[in-house]
């Protein structure tokens, strides 16, 4: 599943140029994104950079004050919210708490004047689906926070939009609910075949449950990519900085032999990498490397110096699966390194205080752009 890799694949949503101001204070920026069908697209990024914005937009609760918003073919200007094939799941559940769960999915179809044995059908099937049969008849103060979670996504779904909005949809609940109720929603986004756009501050959770997400930063797109990809490959400082932990070294840049680039950090310590299609002459550089892309050893690697660095061992912290080392560089500069307890030697460990170097492969890391 990967429409977006198809030039002929025909976006479903698409934002084109979208500004929306509040006053003068401008919450997205000529932004433009598409979204595919049966995507499940995650809207990542800090408090305030206008993702619920954007979500709401599309959910037709607030009108872009320039740029269109095309929905399965259709412009959306001028589109109430309630003929949109969208339906929005808030961050605040919003259940009714006088009425009992069975009641509470059953209500939008009512509204819509559905007939009572497809009403009784689909709560059925919506119980069944979020794993709470046996919770019809209780009234949402009866129910955890995760149960009261579920029954607000059930409701959400029985009306079976085309397109489902999540804000911050697992926001209210402790990480190992959270972590269970992520597989549950991708499941169910599969069964049903729909499409969903979720907003989230949360990077894991973006990156588990997304089949892409955009990065959000000061109204635009930073950018978007699979969550492979955005790790692997972050286009600018900023994504490989708020993604992940990550090292970044600056220094000169100069080309060097057979296609290479030579960074100059500190005093013996330059990463040589491809120079891939950048012109680089005389400019400050960053590279980007992740912490288990870099290893940690008493013995000098060889061509040290060369995406090498000597080093004291600063700090040691055991994370059940992983070490994480804090190597401090000459320049004072400290390296992350992380390892695999699986992969490490109990032996003889690194201890604090020792000297040790930490090296890495040329094309372990990106070039970064700016
Ligand atoms: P959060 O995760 O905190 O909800 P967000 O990325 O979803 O943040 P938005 O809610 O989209 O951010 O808000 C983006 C910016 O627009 C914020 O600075 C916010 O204060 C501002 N904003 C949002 N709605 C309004 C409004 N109705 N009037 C004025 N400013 C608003």
């Amino acid at each position: 599943f990967a429409p977006w890799t198809d030039p002929s694949a025909k976006p479903y949503i698409s934002f084109r140029n979208v500004t929306k101001k509040f006053g003068t204070f401008v919450a997205v920026d000529d932004l433009s994104l598409d979204i595919y069908h049966r995507e499940f697209f995650a809207l990542l990024g800090a408090s305030g950079c206008g993702k619920s914005t954007l979500l709401r937009m599309l959910a037709g609760f607030e009108q872009p004050t320039s740029g269109e918003i095309i929905l399965d073919g259709v412009n959306m200007a001028g589109t109430p919210p309630y003929r949109r094939p969208v339906n929005m799941m808030f961050q605040s559940y919003a259940l009714f708490p006088h009425m009992t769960v069975e009641k509470n999915i059953a209500f939008g179809l009512k509204q819509d004047g559905l007939p009572k044995n497809e009403i009784a059908e689909r709560v059925a099937q919506m119980l069944k689906l979020v794993k709470l049969e046996k919770f019809a008849a209780r009234k949402p103060h009866q129910l955890s926070g995760g149960q009261r979670q579920r029954v607000a996504l059930a409701r959400s779904i029985a009306k079976r939009p085309k397109v489902l909005l999540l804000d911050e949809p697992l926001g209210a609940l402790d990480k190992k609910l959270r972590e269970e109720t992520q597989f549950e929603l991708m499941d169910l986004q599969q069964d049903l075949g729909l499409t969903f756009v979720v907003v989230t501050h949360d990077q894991e959770e973006a990156m588990t449950m997304a089949d892409r997400i955009a990065v959000m930063a000061a109204g635009k797109v930073s950018q978007v990519a699979t969550p492979a990809e955005i790790y692997e490959a972050p286009n600018s400082r900023f994504v490989a900085d708020f993604i992940g932990d990550v090292n970044i070294f600056d220094g000169l840049a100069s080309p060097a032999d057979g296609g290479t680039l030579d960074i100059a950090v500190t005093e013996g310590f330059t990463i040589r990498t491809p120079i891939g299609t950048s012109d680089v002459r005389g400019a400050s550089r960053g590279f980007a490397i992740r912490p288990e892309k870099i290893r940690v050893s008493r013995e000098a690697p060889m061509n040290a110096g060369v995406n090498s660095a000597k080093g004291e061992m600063w700090d040691i912290a055991y994370l059940g699966d992983m070490t994480v080392y804090i190597v401090k560089l000459k320049n004072g500069q400290t390296v992350k390194a992380s390892m695999l307890n699986a992969q490490r030697s109990v032996e003889n460990p690194l201890g604090y205080d020792e000297d040790v170097w930490i090296s890495f492969d040329g094309d372990a890391g990106v070039l970064l752009k700016d």
